[in-house]
């Protein structure tokens, strides 16, 4: 029985990808994932079988890649960033729990906090919280609280899926909750496109994340905690060393 390997390519491009990353999918019989992903590891991919997906298909592709384990093949399952922050790592399990003879091998890949992190400065040195806008699977009411959580808690807060089309103000209502626990002139940033052509990172107010065009699904924002500050353009969350 062969294996399933659910790999995180990193943000973008190559140079981000990990050689255990790269290694498992050179040692893949086939690679699936989401059109874009599968567009970024291309020149990995000759001679392979090559399968890419839309976008809202998780658990199809999931029973793609088991089929494909299922027929003896060994199968690279790619997803940005990280393969078990908001990716296929979890489904995957799922979808496949009734076969527990096909090992699935998760491949941690750098996730965006880390990655757009890097572009801003160094805003995650201390504790912080990564929350996901996104509505589809989790109840807007649960995320208002883990809002309010993170941000009564001081904690830097990553957001990761500020923007669809169908939620262009939820990052407004982000920003206005934790408004209410830190000044609105507390430092933030976001980072368009980390890794991959057009990549932009901004720093900001938490006033100036409210009514931002520029913010949409590709984006990555940071709110800082309150001791966050900007220091020679990063943007710094001090750990409380003396300096
Ligand atoms: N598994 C991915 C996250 C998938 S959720 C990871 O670990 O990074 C998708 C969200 O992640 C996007 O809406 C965006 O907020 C963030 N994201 C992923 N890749 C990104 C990139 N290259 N640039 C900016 N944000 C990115």
């Amino acid at each position: 029985m062969k294996k399933i390997y659910v790999v995180g390519i990193g943000p973008g491009g190559a140079e981000y990808m990990t050689p255990q990353a790269r290694h498992a999918i050179e040692e893949s019989d086939a690679v699936v994932g989401y059109t874009v992903y599968v567009d970024l590891v291309k020149d990995l991919c000759e001679g392979k079988i090559v399968e890419s997906t839309a976008m809202k298909q998780e658990v199809d592709r999931c029973k793609i890649v088991l089929q494909h384990a299922l027929e003896g093949r060994t199968v690279a399952f790619v997803c940005s960033g990280d393969a078990g922050v908001y990716g296929m790592a979890g489904v995957m399990c799922e979808v496949a729990e009734d076969h527990p003879e096909v090992e699935i091998i998760t491949v941690p890949g750098i996730t965006a906090a880390c990655s757009g992190a890097a572009v801003l400065g160094a805003p995650l040195i201390h504790d912080f919280a990564v929350i996901s806008l996104s509505d589809l699977l989790t109840p807007w009411e649960t995320i208002v609280k883990r809002l309010e959580a993170a941000g009564e808690a001081d904690f830097v807060i990553c957001l990761y899926n500020p923007k669809s089309k169908k939620r262009r103000d939820y990052v407004d209502q982000a920003a206005e909750i934790v408004s209410r626990f830190r000044p609105w002139d507390t430092p933030c940033g976001y980072v368009k496109n980390i890794g991959r052509e057009g990549e932009k990172g901004t720093i900001c107010t938490l006033q100036e994340l409210m009514d931002n065009d520029d913010i949409d699904m590709f984006t990555t924002v940071f709110i800082g905690n309150s001791s966050t500050r900007v220091i020679n353009g990063r943007l710094v969350t001090p750990r409380g060393y003396h300096v």
